[in-house]
């Protein structure tokens, strides 16, 4: 299959143009562009698309996300992390679906995506209280069937629950400590054999669109032992190693009460941060834990969105350019941002760091925030050579939008109209890997409509289950909201919340 994209104004992000637009062609070969420029020779291509007013830019890297929170869209607020985690994930129960609603569960996030230009998913999958082979294959399927490219993880943790929150265990009551305790987590060895079968079945399904990524939930919540196991695996099997570490500062405390240093440092001292080391927020980390993170290579996904809702606090992000640290963008799970659409992302993390700081010169500007959303987020999830930019020799992923929108009318700085003006609704053409996904606003690959019909009929029965489970969890938030009190009391030497007033407690 051959495309030609005849005189469109393009965006390429790769390294000479950077965000600077020139006007061209794009011809696409089976998977890859295999040449670009001006008016490029006639070429006998199967689709020729008329590139006049048209905008092509690179698809948009999602960084960080969790589908599974597809459920819970619209559903909570006004909770900090530990709070919103114990009603959305359960801290007792089982909130495992049947295969179907797995599959249409991450597959209305698919849609979502492709739709608003988002061609990659870095998919983080929590599935209490056991991600099994089968549950895992359901996401591999929506996403193979969709045409969406994805990292897709088993996310692991094997500390008892109680254990990995500061103080809780002895402000939890006996019984409730109990319940928690009930439940057994994975062995190191029983992880592994689960992480190998996966890497057997799924890794590089779908001509490699599709990849199995490790991720260890975070340095509190996993032993060494399950930490080291992951980091070898990520490494025999050239993929990303996805973790969270200090989204919140109840998780910064959890470093010093734990293991008497940041968890960065700890990460650092049993050799975990490497190239391919990719943490989710790092929102409480320090300046020697961000040039711990520069000189090691890492890379950050930055999420700015569900920072904000659960008042994570503000990531210093600038400080992690500065340092050399590799930034992505990401949603982070679409309870917490209630969105996996990049351009709402994209807006956030542009804005929000002139909260913080009256420095105006370290605010991030639309080409950074643009090249995070693309290149940073390809080089996070191990992928810069394939996708982030349009160059020839790489994977065609890329977005068409319509440059007579509203959006972009009248057209001043293309890259400040995708950062602060555009919301999707411009999005005409999505390809990923050389294919047409999204055509005219309709996605070419599956039926939409009967997809969302069919996930509308099975809520009921879903939430039958969830909302008896939600209501028995909801016994557990007095006494997180105490951990969160006494966290946010802790003098950690940083703030970084966006105003002055924490701790402040009736
Ligand atoms: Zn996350």
């Amino acid at each position: 299959m051959t495309i030609h994209i005849k005189g469109a104004k393009i965006m390429a992000m790769d390294a000479s143009h950077g965000s600077d637009c020139f006007d061209g062609d794009i011809l696409i070969e089976d998977q890859r562009i295999v040449a670009m420029g001006a008016a490029l020779p006639e070429a006998e291509a199967d689709i020729v698309i008329d590139g006049h007013d048209k905008l092509v830019t690179p698809g948009f890297v999602n960084g960080h996300i969790h589908t599974p929170e597809a459920l819970f869209r619209g559903r909570y607020e006004n909770l900090p992390l530990e709070m919103w985690m114990t009603l959305a994930y359960f801290l007792v129960g089982d909130g495992q679906l049947a295969p179907r609603a797995l599959y249409l569960r991450s597959m209305l996030v698919a849609m979502d995506a492709l739709r608003n230009g988002v061609t990659f998913l870095a998919d983080d999958i929590l599935e209490p209280p056991l991600q099994s082979m089968e549950t895992l294959g359901c996401i591999f399927q929506a996403y193979d069937d969709v045409g969406i490219r994805a990292n897709v993880s088993g996310h692991v943790i094997d500390r008892p629950i109680a254990d990995t929150i500061p103080f809780f265990p002895e402000i939890l009551p006996d019984d409730l400590l109990a319940q928690i305790n009930a439940g057994k987590p994975p062995t190191v060895e029983e992880y592994v054999a689960f992480a190998e079968e996966a890497f057997s079945l799924y890794h590089g399904r779908a001509d490699g669109r599709l990849r199995f990524m490790v991720a260890p939930s975070g340095p509190q919540r996993c032993t060494v032992e399950l930490m080291q196991a992951a980091d070898e695996l990520a490494r025999a099997n050239k993929t990303a190693f996805h973790t969270h570490i200090v989204e919140s500062k109840i998780q910064a405390v959890a470093g010093h009460e734990f293991y008497g240093k940041t968890l960065v440092q700890y990460m650092h001292d049993l050799g975990l941060l490497n190239r391919g080391t990719t943490i989710a927020h790092g929102v409480w980390t320090t300046d020697e834990d961000i040039a711990l993170l520069g000189a090691a290579k890492c890379s950050v996904v930055h999420n700015s969105l569900s920072n904000m809702k659960l008042h994570s606090g503000v990531a210093p992000i600038r400080r992690m350019i500065d340092a050399g640290v590799n930034v992505a963008i990401g949603t982070d799970g679409v309870s917490t941002s209630d969105t996996p659409r990049m351009f709402d992302a994209m807006r956030t993390a542009a804005y929000m760091h002139g909260v913080t700081t009256g420095d105006n010169e370290a605010w991030l500007s639309s080409h950074e925030v643009i090249h995070a959303a693309t290149m940073g987020g390809a080089y996070s999830a191990l992928l810069e050579d394939d996708i982030g930019s349009l160059e020839v020799g790489k994977k065609a992923d890329l977005v068409i939008m319509d440059l007579r929108n509203a959006n972009f009318v009248p057209l001043n700085d293309p890259r400040k109209h995708i950062v602060y003006c555009e919301n999707g609704s411009s999005v005409e053409t999505v390809i990923v890997d050389g294919e047409i996904v999204l055509r005219d606003g309709l996605l070419t690959k599956i039926d939409e409509e009967a997809m969302l019909d069919e996930f509308r009929e099975l809520m009921p029965e879903i939430m039958a289950k969830h909302e008896p489970q939600e209501e028995q969890n909801k016994a557990f938030l007095p006494y997180l909201q105490e951990v969160y009190e006494r966290c946010a009391a802790v003098d950690l030497g940083i703030h970084r919340y966006g105003g002055n007033d924490m701790p402040s407690w009736p």
